[in-house]
């Protein structure tokens, strides 16, 4: 093979190329491994139409909050809506949702998700917690499987809508979650119009971009404070970021919602906004918003 010495491969060389040997077969050993469980859990999710996940770049921009208002306007539109909490560490989903306990229990057809407003079927890691100020220490692979059984085991039945409230950020947790769960629709970032949360905003859609799953937008939330003495709008936060964003790396703008006092006492009170402000701006916001979704998803809707 070599007609001389000088191409003969060196020492290092053949290491480099071991290692790339054992480094490609690792590789395929992880996607085969994530095929086979995409098969099997795609078997599991067959009646589920859409799975939407929802996802921020950081902490605190109101990624739990959108994905209730979406799911609960979803459900007001006639919708079948399933609610899977993966928020690990912060699983609030179901306190927005005035679920206060629920002791899931074992069926011969999966373990039963709680039953939220509108018939919302809902599953969170907050259901398994003792009490909520307990914090969830279980290493990894037991959190994924947890994670894994709720989208697997639990008896969703027919869906039209599955929205997933991610863990915040780009990290492990939210990579692993989004590797695991097969045929999403679409991913909804939600961000706030502050540089910070732009610049993780740009992290996530190259992350979900990368794994090539659908984005179907930004939401910009906390866009403007309008007082509710003279009516004047604010921009607390900044203007027309997440916007330029959008434009910026050729993404779908779904909508901005305004801060509502509202929003955090019906968050807090477990009462979903959207049902309780029928006519206020931030529910025109989520109405926009499920629009802009539905009709990058639905072939006919509202033609
Ligand atoms: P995240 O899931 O991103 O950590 P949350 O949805 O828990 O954020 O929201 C953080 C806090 O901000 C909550 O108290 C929530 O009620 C409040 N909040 C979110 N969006 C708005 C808004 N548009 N107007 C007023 N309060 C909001």
């Amino acid at each position: 093979m070599f007609e001389n010495e000088d191409e003969q491969p060196s020492e290092n060389e053949e290491t480099q190329l071991a290692e790339d040997e054992s480094r490609k077969q690792i590789e395929t050993q992880f996607k085969e491994q994530i095929e086979a469980e995409h098969k099997f859990i795609s078997e599991k999710i067959k009646d589920i139409s859409n799975i939407i996940v929802i996802l921020s770049g950081k902490g605190g921009v109101g990624k739990t909050t959108v994905a209730i208002n979406l799911a609960t306007t979803l459900a007001l539109n006639g919708l079948r809506v399933g609610v899977l909490d993966a928020d690990i560490h912060g699983p609030n989903a179901p306190k927005m949702l005035g679920i206060k306990s629920y002791l899931p229990s074992v069926t011969e057809s999966g373990i039963t998700p709680a039953i939220g407003p509108l018939d919302m079927k809902v599953m969170s890691m907050a259901f398994l917690l003792p009490n909520p100020d307990t914090p969830v220490i279980w290493r990894g692979p037991l959190k994924m499987g947890a994670i894994k059984q709720f989208i697997t085991d639990v008896y969703w039945g027919e869906l039209d809508y599955l929205i997933v409230d991610l863990p915040p950020g780009t990290g492990d947790e939210a990579l692993t979650i989004l590797q695991l769960i097969p045929n999403i629709t679409g991913v909804v970032i939600v961000t706030t119009p502050q540089d910070v949360a732009l610049l993780a905003v740009r992290k996530s859609i190259n992350m979900v971009k990368e794994m090539h799953i659908p984005i179907l937008g930004i939401v910009e939330n906390m866009s403007g404070f309008i007082c509710p003495e003279c009516g004047h709008e604010v921009k607390i936060f900044g203007e027309g970021g997440a916007k330029k964003a959008s434009e910026e790396m050729d993404i779908p703008f779904l909508g901005d919602i305004p801060i509502d006092a509202n929003i955090t006492q019906d968050s807090d009170s477990g009462l979903p906004f959207v049902v309780q402000h029928i006519k206020s701006k931030a529910t025109e916001a989520f109405n926009t918003i499920v629009d802009n979704i539905r009709k990058q998803i639905e072939p006919h809707y509202k033609e």
